[in-house]
This record gives structure tokens, C-alpha cells and sequence, in this order.
């Protein structure tokens, strides 16, 4: 046995800061690696030390083992770490390590080489006795020899790659689709993914759930399972949310899956953590699919259940320690559930969606790493904070949240409460879509599967208005009216939204989910302003406004929003919704002249005077306008050379804060 000292990652975000908060509470020193994206990333600023490897593309550096394995060597690093996806099931990576007499944190080589094809590990599932989906995963190939099987195994069949993983690659073949289609398309994918055409058949089943089993096993050949994880909340065969225990599991059932698990593992010698994936039938029947010889992305939801860092066994076993703990001394303690947060769309066919982030706001509370998140029982894994750039290279997995309570419906309760607190903005993410999914009275009874997501997307993403809306637009209207007031001294004098001209209200004209909205709204009494919507008016009154927020008591119920501005665009986020809303300009002027060349009106007021002509030329600091308000007059001067091309306003009219007075075309044009 032999302890380490340093351990390279050879991963970034949210998984290489978890692996790196493990080794910080065992004393273990970290060194990271990354790509010339990722200079400034967190997990460079977690560790102790950081190696560049390359370019951004994962091929010059996430995925370029000799460059690895020479940072691993230069700043003498016992062992390596290789979080999930990137090169945590590549054989080789594992094999050159060994070479290196440098620890390879996972199975051996040969464990992995095996288990990388998935009719090989079909084939071990059943020579250990263990129940597979009915199909074929034979080493020839031929076409005709594969569509004989279809017909053989009967539609619906899924056709998947054997080097396959993520979803990729995989083909449902029903009865009106062209099979021999569907297996080339399948066979074309998995070589450019996989560089391996080799396809497996098997019955698809359906409304099956995914039932995976967590094992941990260790070089003395102890083996023991840590309970399943439900993961059939999918997209595309992609976990979303996953839990434990699984809602569809009793007893009995719960030890027949574990001792199968362990039986497939216990065949290879199977040492580290790794996990058995399991399909399971709505008759109540399970089969094998495949063995992810790694971390899982969810495997904080059996941390939070047994108590147990995932991360310190992996490491433990790996430095030669043995298990230390038997399968009657892992307990399950209450339901944990996982909701990873993508960058992407849902509303744009979930398509990634890039950016800064510039509001990245979940309760600090929860953000300090625990596996078991004792207390609170919330945790937070993220591989981003605010500022973050999220570029196109990688993964867009942001974050997962995960939840522990007593039972289900409480965890599935504190997990929705998290994600309504959790304010992101810069990029898109399917928040709303997961609260959606956990909202769901199917999901909260426990009978969604895997197929659930598919059948019911166009309710999960409900584009159509939605309540919060209107309340972010009056948020938006008092939060901008609050501080033009503020920027501007004279103003403060002012009642907010104060008219000389009763009848003409404030006016803001704006963008929200792709919709023009014009809003306008009067000062009714102190604080207090009635806004005007299509068939209802909406009585608001400010309670407080602070930079980023500000709070409203609208129609009687006091809210808080948070406002963070980018540009011309605001977010807008309360626990009841989020959404973007742009400020567009009160009358469609030219770009150039709509900004600095303009005189646009600081303050509620009448024109009293107009000093200048069409056409007539200025300089920066001629009189313009001359505006009243309460008695003070206010003169509005120009903020460039150029020439006076338009005027918007006549005397004696009463004008709005932003309100574009006259257009100048500058000289610099
Ligand atoms: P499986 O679906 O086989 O169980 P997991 O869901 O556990 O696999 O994890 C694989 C997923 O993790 C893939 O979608 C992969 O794109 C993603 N991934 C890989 N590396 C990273 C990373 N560093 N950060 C975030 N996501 C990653
Ligand atoms: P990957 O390597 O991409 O994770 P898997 O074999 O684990 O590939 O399959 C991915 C997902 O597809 C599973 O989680 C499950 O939801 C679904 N799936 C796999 N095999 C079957 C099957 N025979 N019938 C129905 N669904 C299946
Ligand atoms: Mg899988």
C-alpha cells in the first residue's frame, strides 16, 4: 500500500472541483490540467498546480494522453484521476499509465478493454447467469444477417453501437421505418464517433425504466453493490434527473438487481467504482445493458444516501487500501434526487447555448461541498461561477442540484424550491424545463419512464405566456423608472413617474419572448403606480429598490425580483419565473443617432422651448431643448458635433424618461 501524495485530474469542470475537494479534505495535493479555454477556469484556480495541455479542442488537450501523462510525471504526481467522459474509458489512457508506474484512479486496463464493447459485456451478463434483452450481439456484421435478426427479434428493435456511449449512435427501428436504413445510419454514426462500426440489436423495450446499480469493488477482491439509482428521466437516451431509491423497486427486487450486479462484476475481477446498468420492464423483469467502468456524473445521489464520498473509496482503493466495509453495513438513509443544469434551450430544440454568465445566483448556503451534504441536505455541484465564459468546446453540463430528505416527494419538494431560487443569466438553461418534469403529477407518482420526456415535451416546454411575465414587466418598468430617477439629480426631487400631463403616462416599449410589448403606466400615490394590460389593470406599489432588485406588492402580493442588466436586455428572476425582457427604443431611430448623438429626455417634463432647426449644425454642449418639470427648468445639450436631422417633439409637449427629443446626425457618422 502505498499513500498518495498528489493526484493529477485529468478532467475539467464541475467533476475535476469535486474530485479536487476530496483530495483537499484527505490532504492529497491536486494538480490540474487544461486547454487554452480554460486558463481562467475554476478548476485551474482549485488546484494546487495547473499544466497546460493544448488548444481548446478537446483532441489537443482533454483527450491527448502523452500530454497528460508528461504533466502527471513533471510535477510528480502519484496518480491520475479521470473524472467521467474525456478519457475515463479509454483502455490505452489506463494502460499507458500503469506503464508510467503512475496509478491509474479506475479499473485495470484490461477491465476496461472488456467492458468497452458492449456485446462483449452482454455476452459476460450471460455467462454469469445474468438476464440480457433479447438480441444479437454477434461479431459478424452483414447486413442481411443483421435485418434477419430484426425480423427474428421483432420490432421495435434498437440498434446500437457496441463502442457506443452517450446516447450515441442508437437507431429504434418500428414497423413503418426502413431497418436497412436505420442500421447503416447507425453503422456511419458509431464509426465517426466511436471509430467503430460494429452494431448490437436488441428488443427495445418499452416504458422501461433505468435501474443502475452502484458497485464499488477492491484489489483483494471484495465486491459489494451501494444500491441502484433510478435514471429514466431521459432526452435521447441522456439522463437528466436521476434518484434513489428507484420508486418502481421493492425488496425483493432491490437485492435480486444488487446480487446480479455483483455477479457481472465479481466475473471480471471488477476492482473501483463502477456502475451495472440494468433496463428494467414494466412486467417486472430486468436485463443488462452495459457496465460504465468509472465515476458516474450521478453519483452523488448514492453519496447522499449512504453516506459514503465516492471519491475518497476510488482513491482509497486505488493506493492498495481495502474495502473496510461489508455489504450488511451500508445502509440507505432517505430518497436523494439529481437535477442536471445544461446550457441549452429547450425552446430552440435544446440546442447548447453559449455565452458569459453574467448572474450565476444559487443559494450560497448550498454551495459548500459535502458528499452527504449533512444538514441542509442540498448540494451543489458546479463546474461554473459568474463571469464564466461557456464556450462551444465542451460538455454543457453547468451544474447539477442534488436533494436528500426523508422521503421522496419531501426530496423531490427541497429539489424544485432549489431550482426556483436559482438565478442564471448570460446563457439559456433547461431550468424551467426540469421543473417542469418534477412539477409533473406523472413524475411525482413515480410512474414516469424512460419514454416519458418524448411523449410529453410539448407540455414540458410550454412556449405559450405565462403569469410571471406580466409581473417581470412592471418590475422591469418601476426598476428602470427608480434608477433613471436616481441618475439624474434633479429627478430625485420628482415623485416617481411624476407628469405635469396627467393623462399621458409613462411609456416603456419592450421585448419579451419574441413580442413587442408597449407598456404604460401612471403614479397613482406615493410609490404607487396602476399599469394598463390588454382587458386588466395591475396595481403596483415599490417596496424597496436596490441595485439588481427590487420588491413590489402587485395586486396585494409583495414579490421580490432580481434584475440584472446586460446591454439593453434585463433578466428578470423571482422563485414564480425568469425570463428576458429587451428595452427597445421609444420610436425606431437609426442606431448611431439613437445613442450618444441624440438628445434624449433625462426626466418626466414639458418642452418649453426648442432652440435649434432642422439642419442646423451643433457642438458638444449647444443648447438644445429646454425642458420643465415641477417648476425647474432643465436644458438639454448636445453630446456630439453634427447636425440636427430630426426634432420628435413639439412645445408645449410632455415628454418621458429616455424619450428621444432630437436626433442629431454626428459628424464622426
Ligand atoms: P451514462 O449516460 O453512460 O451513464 P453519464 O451520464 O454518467 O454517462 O456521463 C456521461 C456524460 O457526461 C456525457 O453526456 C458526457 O458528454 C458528459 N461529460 C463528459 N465530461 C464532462 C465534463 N467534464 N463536464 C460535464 N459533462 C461531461
Ligand atoms: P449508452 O452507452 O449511450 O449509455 P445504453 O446501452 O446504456 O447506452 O443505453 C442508453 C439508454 O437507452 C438507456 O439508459 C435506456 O434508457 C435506453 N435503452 C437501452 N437499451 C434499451 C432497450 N433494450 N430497450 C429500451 N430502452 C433501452
Ligand atoms: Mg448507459
Amino acid at each position: 500500500m502505498k499513500p498518495f501524495k498528489k493526484i493529477l485530474v485529468a478532467n475539467r469542470g464541475e467533476i475535476a472541483l469535486r474530485i479536487m475537494a476530496t483530495c483537499r479534505t484527505m490532504g492529497i495535493s491536486t494538480v490540474a490540467v487544461y486547454s487554452d479555454a480554460d486558463l481562467r477556469a475554476a478548476h485551474v484556480l482549485a488546484a494546487d498546480e495547473a499544466v497546460r495541455l493544448g488548444g481548446a479542442a478537446s483532441a489537443h488537450s482533454y483527450l491527448n494522453i502523452q500530454r497528460i501523462i508528461d504533466s502527471a510525471r513533471r510535477t510528480g504526481a502519484d496518480a491520475i484521476h479521470p473524472g467521467y467522459g474525456f478519457l475515463s474509458e479509454n483502455a490505452d489512457f489506463a494502460q499507458s499509465c500503469a506503464e508510467e508506474g503512475i496509478v491509474f484512479i479506475g479499473p485495470s486496463a484490461q477491465t476496461i478493454r472488456s467492458m468497452g464493447l458492449k456485446s462483449a459485456a452482454r455476452r459476460l451478463a450471460v455467462s454469469s447467469g445474468v438476464p440480457v434483452v433479447p438480441g444479437y450481439d454477434g461479431d459478424e456484421q452483414g447486413n442481411d444477417l443483421l435485418l434477419e435478426h430484426i425480423n427474428k427479434i421483432g420490432v421495435p428493435v434498437l440498434i446500437k453501437a457496441s463502442a457506443g456511449g452517450g446516447g450515441k449512435g442508437m437507431r429504434v427501428v418500428r414497423s413503418s421505418d426502413d431497418p436497412l436504413e436505420a442500421i447503416e445510419s447507425a453503422r456511419r454514426e458509431a464509426e465517426k464517433s466511436f471509430g467503430d462500426g460494429r452494431l448490437l440489436l436488441e428488443k427495445f423495450i418499452e416504458h422501461a425504466r433505468h435501474v443502475e446499480i452502484q458497485i464499488l469493488g477492491d484489489e483483494q477482491g471484495n465486491l459489494i453493490h451501494l444500491f441502484e439509482r433510478d435514471c429514466s428521466l431521459q432526452r435521447r437516451h441522456q439522463k437528466i434527473v436521476e434518484e434513489s431509491p428507484s420508486p418502481a423497486l421493492d425488496e425483493s427486487l432491490r437485492s435480486r438487481m444488487g446480487e446480479a450486479a455483483v455477479k457481472v462484476a465479481r466475473a471480471i475481477g471488477y476492482s473501483n467504482a463502477g456502475t451495472v446498468e440494468f433496463i428494467l420492464a414494466p412486467s417486472g423483469e430486468f436485463y443488462f445493458i452495459e457496465v460504465n467502468t468509472r465515476l458516474q456524473v450521478e453519483h452523488p445521489v448514492t453519496e447522499m444516501v449512504t453516506g459514503l464520498d465516492l471519491v475518497r473509496c476510488q482513491i482509497e482503493i486505488a493506493e492498495g487500501r481495502s474495502l473496510g466495509i461489508t455489504q450488511d453495513s451500508i445502509a440507505h438513509r432517505g430518497h436523494a434526487i439529481e437535477a442536471r443544469l445544461y446550457a441549452e434551450d429547450p425552446l430552440n430544440g435544446f440546442l447548447p447555448s453559449t455565452g458569459r454568465i453574467v448572474d450565476w445566483n444559487i443559494d450560497a448556503d448550498f454551495a459548500s461541498f459535502s458528499p452527504s451534504a449533512e444538514g441542509h441536505g442540498l448540494r451543489v455541484d458546479a463546474g461554473v461561477t459568474c463571469g464564466d465564459e461557456v464556450g462551444i468546446h465542451y460538455d454543457p453540463m453547468l451544474a447539477k442540484i442534488i436533494a436528500h430528505a426523508g422521503d421522496r416527494d419531501s426530496a423531490i419538494r427541497k429539489l424544485i424550491h432549489a431550482l426556483k431560487h436559482t438565478s442564471i443569466f448570460g446563457v439559456r438553461t433547461n431550468r424551467e424545463f426540469l421543473i417542469a418534469l418534477l412539477e409533473h403529477p406523472d413524475f411525482i407518482e413515480g410512474k414516469a419512464d424512460t419514454g416519458f420526456i418524448g411523449e410529453n415535451l410539448n407540455r414540458l416546454i410550454s412556449p405559450e405566456e405565462n403569469p410571471f411575465d406580466q409581473a417581470a414587466l412592471v418590475a422591469v418598468a418601476l426598476y428602470r423608472q427608480h434608477y433613471q430617477r436616481d441618475s439624474h439629480p434633479l429627478l430625485r426631487e420628482l415623485p416617481a413617474g411624476y407628469r405635469n400631463n396627467p393623462w399621458r403616462g409613462p411609456r416603456l416599449k419592450v421585448r419579451l419572448r419574441e413580442k413587442d410589448i408597449d407598456i404604460s403606466w401612471r403614479n397613482v400615490g406615493q410609490d404607487s403606480f396602476q399599469f394598463d394590460f390588454p382587458g386588466v389593470t395591475v396595481d403596483a406599489q415599490v417596496v424597496f429598490c436596490h441595485v439588481n432588485s427590487i420588491g413590489i406588492v402587485l395586486d396585494g402580493v409583495f414579490s421580490s425580483y432580481r434584475l440584472i442588466a446586460d446591454g439593453d436586455c434585463l433578466f428578470v428572476h423571482s422563485t414564480s419565473g425568469a425570463c428576458e425582457i429587451e428595452i427597445l427604443p421609444r420610436h425606431p431611430v437609426h442606431h448611431s443617432m439613437a445613442e450618444e448623438g441624440s438628445a434624449n429626455s433625462p426626466m418626466p417634463g414639458q418642452v418649453i422651448r426648442i432652440l435649434v432647426e432642422v439642419d442646423q449644425a451643433v457642438s458638444i454642449g449647444d443648447p438644445l431643448i429646454v425642458l420643465e418639470a415641477m417648476k425647474m427648468e432643465h436644458t438639454c445639450r448636445a453630446g456630439v458635433n453634427g447636425t440636427v436631422e430630426k426634432i420628435m417633439v413639439g412645445q408645449g409637449e410632455v415628454v418621458g424618461p429616455g424619450q428621444v427629443l432630437i436626433q442629431i446626425r454626428s459628424n464622426e457618422d
